[in-house]
């Protein structure tokens, strides 16, 4: 927050507030100054109103903020940036000008008061303010207008401190707050809903009213500044769809403030006993926020990474979802039949269960059966990879890479079933913790400690979910396993130059801080490209949330992705999940683009075989 890391990421604006936010640090302790100087014109803050030094910072941040406000009011009047749409740009403007009102004001007195020879600090340490104590005189006008100066500008600071509960710029008071609170690691993270809570208060369905909001789901409701970053950077948004995470958290900051004061009520009704209050709050869905926002969430996270009060979207939207799901049933109808699967088969794709070892036919794959000695890393090969046609390539390739390279590994066949991911980021949070105990148990009887994954939703599930059902064991991506077998010369790949973007998917890097292996492993093989938007910064494939089994609505996200690789020039698009493997490469089936999509395994296979490229998952190249 003191660095203002995440708002210098863009220069002007950054500055801007940054300037603002300095500027208020800096100048926090002119308001005792003032304040006593209003009262009494011959006394000062003790030592401090009295430095030289600390005039000639008051000085530099007062022009500072005067050069943020005047930027800040370009962008809105000149750039008007798309972000700043169904903000409250009236408000800002008020606080602009009151920001504006407070240095001016503070210039001009400290001016008047050099004028009349009243300052209580060494003159020339203020070369503004003395510049400006030219305008003034030194005789009864100077000192009177020094009087209406000083209670001008304690009257602008009271009428600020004021409003500032009233407006967006609470966040002023409640931003480093969440800023702490927020996630450092984890991130991808869902909190667990307590079934098994002893007393009512402690037992949550999601949010429903207000009244269901955690404490932190306040903080980020108040915190929100309306910069529209989170919008920016919002695939669903994008892509023209319903959702915005500024207005979601716009709207549910408004109706708490709408229904505060019922929600204080309810909470004094509850104290004292009394059922007749806080029959005033109504559902968060249907008033503060449309339902279609809630569905159109693919849970990427970029509105997390970009916003920089550190709001937590996510949070919200899944506690929203588990609200309709688990309460009133509402959900989309296409991702009902992907919840019946799941409960009924284990997997969301309907299949048997017996079929989801079938890939690992004749590559001599051990299944463990129960009993059997642990292997040294279990394979959790995840559903899309077991029974999906084009992500199944790369659980072939991760198999024979990890038998070429002498690695103790074995999968659990058939009874490996769903994590629960799907039917958890739609709002089932019965369906999922029901597997995330069943596959807990499976995993730990077995005696498993290490567990690769190749899916990043499995793999995010397992590392940072399943240790709150007792599930606690070393994860790691099968790209980072890959790379490290390629680093100990376990793997030798051969050096190629084909030209490769590759696309991060948002729960291996953004969630889960794993950028860097599969980028090592393309360096080997072939030339990689960035596209524009990569790493943390990544924009979603629109498989994550449960949208790999929903109608998406407006633009396709897929495909405004599969532009950006394409514009790269890379012949290839290297993936690094089997969920991003489907949905990319149906965006260069429908988008018509020459792009070949596989998987950082796929690929490194082929390049240890050396051997002429043949059809792999998702192939797409000239037909
Ligand atoms: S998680 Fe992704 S899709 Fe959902 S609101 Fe945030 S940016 Fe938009
Ligand atoms: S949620 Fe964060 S990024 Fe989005 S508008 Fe509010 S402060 Fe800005």
């Amino acid at each position: 927050m003191l660095g203002q890391r995440k708002l210098l990421q863009r220069l002007v604006p950054g500055a801007m507030h940054a300037f603002i936010f300095w500027g208020f640090l800096v100048l926090f302790p002119t308001i005792a100054i003032a304040l006593i100087g209003a009262v009494d014109r011959r006394e000062t803050l003790p030592w401090l109103g009295r430095q030289g030094w600390f005039a000639a910072l008051v000085d530099l941040f007062c022009v500072l903020v005067l050069a943020g406000v005047v930027t800040a009011i370009a962008i809105r009047v000149i750039q008007r940036p798309a972000r700043f749409e169904g903000s409250h740009v009236g408000e800002a403007y008020l606080i602009l000008g009151l920001i504006a009102g407070i240095v001016v004001t503070l210039l001009l007195w400290h001016a008047s008061r050099i004028a009349l020879g009243w300052n209580e600090w060494p003159a020339g340490w203020s070369p503004v303010s003395r510049g400006l104590s030219h305008l003034f005189g030194s005789g009864e006008t100077t000192r009177v207008l020094e009087r209406v100066l000083v209670w001008a500008h304690v009257t602008i600071i009271l009428t600020f401190l004021a409003y500032l509960p009233h407006s967006k710029h609470l966040h002023i008071a409640t931003a480093a707050v969440n800023v702490w609170f927020g996630r450092t690691h984890g991130r991808g993270r869902l909190e667990p809903l307590r079934f098994d809570a002893e007393s009512e208060a402690d037992l949550r369905f999601g949010v429903s009213t207000v009244a269901d909001l955690t404490w932190k789901q306040m903080i980020d409701a108040f915190s929100c500044t309306e910069c529209g970053r989170c919008q920016d950077a919002c695939p669903a948004h994008a892509t023209g769809k319903v959702l915005s995470p500024k207005l979601l958290i716009m709207g549910i900051r408004d109706q708490l403030f709408t229904e505060g004061p019922a929600l204080l009520t309810l909470q004094q009704s509850v104290a004292t006993s009394d059922p007749a209050a806080g029959t005033a709050l109504t559902p968060i869905v249907g008033n503060g926020v449309p339902e279609e926002m809630v569905w159109d969430c693919v849970t990427c996270g970029a509105c997390i990474e970009a916003c920089p009060v550190s709001i937590e979207h996510v949070d919200h939207i899944v506690d929203l979802r588990r609200q309709l799901v688990m309460v009133d049933s509402r959900f989309p109808a296409e991702a009902g039949t992907m919840l019946r699967d799941v409960e009924r088969g284990g997997n969301p794709w309907g299949k048997p269960q017996t079929e989801r070892a079938a890939w690992a036919e004749g590559l001599g794959v051990r299944v463990l059966e129960p009993g059997d000695p642990a292997p040294e890393v279990l394979y959790w090969v995840g559903c899309a990879a077991s029974f999906d046609e084009r992500a199944r390539a790369s659980a072939e390739s991760t198999a024979k890479l990890l038998e070429a390279a002498g690695v103790d590994f074995a999968i659990l066949g058939p009874r490996e079933s769903c994590t629960g991911d799907p039917a958890r980021r739609l709002g089932n949070e019965y369906v999922f913790q029901s597997f995330a105990e069943q596959n807990v148990t499976t995993l730990n009887d077995a005696g498993v400690t290490k567990i690769v994954a190749s899916c990043p939703h499995c793999f995010n599930t397992l590392a940072n979910e399943y240790p709150d059902f007792g599930g606690r064991y070393d994860v790691v991506h099968h790209s980072e396993l890959l790379a490290e077998l390629v680093r100990d010369g376990k793997l030798r790949p051969a050096a190629g130059d084909t030209q490769i973007t590759y696309h991060d998917s948002c729960y291996l890097a953004r969630h889960n801080d794993v950028r860097s292996a599969p980028r090592e492993l393309l360096s080997r093989i072939g030339r990689p490209l960035e596209m524009a938007r990569s790493g943390r910064q990544t924009f979603c494939c629109g498989a994550g949330g449960a949208h790999m089994w929903m109608e998406e609505r407006a633009g396709a996200i897929n495909e405004e992705r599969v532009r950006e690789a394409a514009a790269t020039g890379a012949g290839t698009l290297a993936v690094a999940c089997p969920y991003c493997t489907v949905m990319l490469d149906d965006g260069v089936r429908s988008s018509g683009h020459d792009l070949r999509v596989a998987d950082v395994a796929t690929l490194l296979a082929e390049s240890l075989d050396r051997a002429p490229t043949h059809a792999t998952e998702g192939e797409h190249h000239g037909g």
